[in-house]
């Protein structure tokens, strides 16, 4: 086959078809779910100020130092959008969100970007769906996120999934925590990775999270956030723990678990998933009590998660969970000659408007070769329609999955249809 002359860019995917009807189930799934939770839709625009990312998520953090998208214009500074909790949170303060009262749970699906190596689970234009509860410092509402969360994977079927818990504390505790680190990596300061040794005097916490090969010996054995929580923090944490436990939600403490954003204080999650590999991760998230005010608003506590889409649908693959029904139309039209074409051209109107979903050939094509294509088209009926009918006014209605054939008026169409779906439901 000729190589196409125009491709997409390295990490960027198109969604053809095959793959669009389980992408459009999943967002339908996700819409009716949070309703179910009683929470509401944001969308903002895929671009956004640099800075605001950059103060948001963490100048040292690997997205800001090196998978962002960025470019200018004129005066102003762009980047596409690698995630979307600094973008809602700058919209609740942008828009005063807050004045609508109470606590706003605020939920979305996207696409994000960063410009990350691409493998099997990580792309450049990835998509995510997520949440933010923002306005109670209550360990509820870390609950209700994390709730929400597993509750979507359930609701498709995927529960081999590992929940990964931690508190990082207060800026106070991670202060003490952070000179406990430094005092336990300083003897080996000069064996860690470059991006590590940066990182000891900025934000040596951020090292916890290292991919790097030679670092990770001192990360194995290096002192534990959560033996230097306050006793708020620890309060918050442990009363975390005892609601996930009330509501059967199992969980695994992981004392390193820090995640990619600077943002975060208190609780951080992640969920994972043993069928996917080296890019195991299908969510995360956690607390971000200080971000509302980073920002420019408030101090306003708040928390929330991230799934990565594309991860959740690899999941589904692999676990042989199928997302969508087999493609379907309810009635395939063929047609024999320029009157039957017209003919059947305005019936489909007709079908559509009573909600039927109807289809026809729409290049002549032999009556074999429309066959052949209403099978593929996975039509319920056919309509067998040529000059004879046309004068009679009686058509051949072929059921598809049971090869037989009955003779009707049009008008008789819709009755057949509408019983047999009956029959079938
Ligand atoms: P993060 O915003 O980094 O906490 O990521 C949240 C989730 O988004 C991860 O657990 C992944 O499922 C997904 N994700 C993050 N980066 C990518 C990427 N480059 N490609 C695909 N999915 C991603």
């Amino acid at each position: 086959m000729a190589q196409a002359k125009y491709t997409t860019h390295h990490g960027m995917v198109d969604i053809l078809p095959d793959e669009a009807v389980k992408w459009r189930f999943l967002e339908e799934l996700i819409h009716r779910e949070a309703a179910l939770f009683n929470f509401e839709e944001i969308r903002t625009p895929v671009m956004e100020q640099t800075e605001l990312i950059v103060r948001g998520l963490g100048q040292l953090t690997d997205i800001v130092s090196k998978e962002i998208f960025s470019f200018s214009r004129g005066e102003d500074n762009y980047v596409l959008r690698p995630e979307l909790t600094a973008p809602v949170v700058r919209s609740y303060v942008e828009h005063r969100l807050d004045q609508r009262g109470g606590t706003q749970k605020l939920y979305y699906i996207g696409p994000m970007f960063r410009a990350e190596r691409p493998q099997k689970g990580r792309q450049r234009q990835f998509h995510q769906f997520g949440l933010e509860i923002i306005g109670s410092s209550d360990p509820v509402a870390d609950v209700e996120v994390i709730a929400f969360m597993i509750h979507i994977y359930r609701k498709i079927g995927i529960t081999n999934t590992v929940l990964k818990l931690n508190s990082i504390g207060d800026p106070a505790c991670r202060e003490r925590y952070k000179e406990a680190l430094k005092e336990h990596l300083r003897p080996n300061l000069e064996k860690l990775s470059d991006v590590s040794k940066v990182r000891f005097e900025k934000n040596p916490l951020r090292i916890l999270d290292s991919k790097e090969e030679e670092d990770q010996p001192f990360i194995q054995n290096a002192p534990v956030i959560t033996g230097y929580l306050s006793e708020a923090s620890e309060l918050h944490y442990s009363r975390v723990k005892e609601l996930l436990t009330d509501l059967q939600i199992p969980f695994s403490e992981d004392p390193y678990l820090v995640r990619g954003m600077d943002y975060y204080t208190q609780t951080a999650f992640e969920l994972i998933s043993p069928d996917l590999g080296a890019q195991d991760a299908l969510a995360g998230g956690g607390r971000y009590d200080l971000l509302v005010e980073e920002i420019g608003g408030q101090p306003t506590p708040a928390v929330g998660f991230a799934a990565g889409m594309e991860r959740l649908l690899i999941a589904c693959d692999e676990l042989g969970i199928i997302l969508t029904p087999e493609k379907q139309v309810d009635i395939y039209i063929v047609t024999l000659g320029e009157r039957a074409r017209k003919w059947g051209l305005s019936k489909l109107q007709y079908l559509r408007e009573k909600g039927i979903s109807a289809t026809m050939d729409y290049s002549g094509r032999s009556m074999k070769a429309q066959m052949k294509d209403a099978n593929r088209e996975g039509a319920r009926y056919a309509l067998l329609v040529g000059e004879n009918e046309l004068n009679e006014g009686m058509f051949t209605l072929r059921n598809m999955a049971e090869s037989t054939e009955k003779g009707v008026a049009f008008d008789q169409i819709l009755n057949e249809i509408s019983c047999s779906s009956r029959a079938s439901s």
